[in-house]
């Protein structure tokens, strides 16, 4: 049996790679210190395999037992999050990571950094291929995500040029399903809470944005597939169908039969215009696609969250 350590393995994404990995018969370390992640996501687990540990790791990280896999995802994800934490997300791309590949370094493991779509920043070329360096506003309010996820890749190349570690990057791009936080401020855990209280969906600028949405379990079987490659240098897992945020709107209103109007606000500041993933890559070096359209993921996730969950009522 194989040990895997999740950092973050109690946020939304985390919580998720834990199931599927102690599902495949692994051991799993989880730690996480609670910022933005809940021991509800975590609290069906019952397997003996599985080991949480509430640790911030900006601090130092010291595992007694051997470790064959780092899965390091720990990070405030949401805009809403990191710019509430902008010193704590710098510190978990920096320190946080530093950390985690000493102890991939040490344990002989492999690891996985979770970067993110947002290395592009308001992309000039559409879709984004991995060769892609990004337009990027390192001052600007999402600049303490961006730039902490860009450093992060670094220390991971310089990690496996330099010290030999077995690394991986994925870039991902927005992914959703059950679990996600109703008030976590991001487009799809929005409208389905006001759509499911048939209360009016705001949508930013004009809502012609494009953004492209990832079903959790195509994610998922995306990340280990990666761990498990030798594809070193960083690689796009997303959904590569496209849709404006107008669309998006309309999809969870006709997906939810609610009677809620749209409505429109004001654009957040360096707001992408587009986001869409070229995963040719993938593709190719990895045999992954993703499988679960835009209207059967939002079922998915209404059916196996519950409604109450997604209005937030349990919160
Ligand atoms: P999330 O907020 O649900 O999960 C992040 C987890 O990290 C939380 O459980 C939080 O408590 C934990 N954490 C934060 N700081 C920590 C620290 N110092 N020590 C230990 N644990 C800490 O977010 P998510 O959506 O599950 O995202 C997971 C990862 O995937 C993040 O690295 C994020 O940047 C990346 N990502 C997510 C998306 C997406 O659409 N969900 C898109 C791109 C990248």
């Amino acid at each position: 049996m194989s040990t895997c350590v999740v950092t973050g393995g109690a946020g939304f994404l985390g919580s998720h790679l834990c199931d599927h990995l102690l599902k495949a018969g692994h051991r799993v370390i989880c730690l996480d210190n609670l910022e933005t992640g809940s021991l509800r996501n975590i609290s069906h687990i019952r397997d003996a395999d599985f080991v949480f540990d509430n640790h911030d790791i900006t601090e130092f990280v010291r595992i007694e037992e051997p470790v064959d896999f780092v899965y390091h995802l720990a990070s405030p994800a949401s805009p809403i999050d990191y710019q509430r934490l902008p010193l704590h997300t710098l510190k978990v791309g920096s320190y946080g990571t530093h950390h985690m590949l000493g102890v991939a370094k040490q344990k002989r493991a492999r690891f996985l950094l979770a970067s993110t779509s947002e290395v592009y920043g308001d992309p000039q070329i559409h879709p984004q291929p991995e060769s892609y360096w990004g337009h990027v506003n390192p001052i600007g309010p999402r600049g303490v995500y961006d730039e902490a996820k860009r450093y992060a890749e670094a220390l991971t190349m310089a990690y496996h040029r330099q010290q030999g570690v077995d690394t991986h990057i994925v870039r991902i791009f927005n992914t959703y399903g059950p679990r996600v936080r109703p008030h976590d401020g991001r487009a799809v855990s929005t409208f389905l809470r006001q759509a499911l209280q048939d209360k009016p969906l705001t949508v930013f600028g004009d809502g012609s944005q494009t953004r492209s949405f990832c079903y959790v379990e195509d994610l998922v079987r995306g990340l280990i597939a990666l761990m498990e490659s030798d594809a070193h240098l960083p690689v796009n897992i997303g959904n590569p169908d496209e849709y404006t945020l107008q669309e998006l709107a309309e999809t969870v209103i006709k997906v939810t039969g609610s009677r809620s109007e749209i409505v429109y606000e004001a654009l957040p500041v360096d707001d992408p215009q587009v986001r869409q993933p070229d995963i040719s890559k993938a593709r190719e070096m990895l045999g992954w696609e993703p499988t679960i359209g835009l209207e059967e993921g939002l079922r998915r996730t209404i059916e196996q969250s519950g409604v109450e969950r997604l209005v937030g009522a349990l919160d």
